[in-house]
């Protein structure tokens, strides 16, 4: 059965995308830790991204990192945080968190913002992304 992540890529299932490549789909965290969270995935359904293969593995990687790249551009902070967790959603994917102080990773404080805020910032990472 197909995964919810793999759902949001084939846009089956909503989501603010932030990102696209052929292989790879970048959207929001439906509960951010902070205002421009983003989830980047591979659009191969891998639970455990350590078991992805090299060559996905490190494609996966440039493209987040162009995406980190258009997220600082569209969200001002001092660093964009970097975590891989996996316990909630069994497809591998990378947080990309704006940050301003070690606290804005804090996992257990999830955040809300109304649905345009996330529609404009999502929007704002998109046209970032395009520029690069
Ligand atoms: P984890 O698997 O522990 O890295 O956590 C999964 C993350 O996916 C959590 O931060 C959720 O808020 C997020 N998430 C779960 N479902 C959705 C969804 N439909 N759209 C966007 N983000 C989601």
């Amino acid at each position: 059965m197909a995964t919810i992540f793999s759902k949001i890529a084939a846009g089956e299932i909503p989501s603010y995308k932030c990102a696209e490549s052929e292989h790879y789909y970048a959207f929001l965290d439906i509960n951010p830790l902070a205002f421009g969270h983003t989830l980047v995935i591979p659009k191969q359904e891998v639970n455990y991204i350590f078991d992805i293969n090299d060559e996905q593995y490190a494609g996966l990687w440039a493209f987040a990192k162009k995406v980190a790249t258009a997220l600082k551009a569209a969200v001002p902070c001092r660093r964009i945080g970097v975590a891989v967790i996996g316990l909630e959603v069994p497809h591998a994917h990378i947080h990309l968190v704006p940050i301003n102080k070690e606290r804005d990773m804090d996992f257990s404080n999830k955040k809300e913002f109304p649905a345009e805020e996330m529609q404009a910032v999502a929007t704002r990472i998109l046209e970032e992304f395009e520029k690069l």
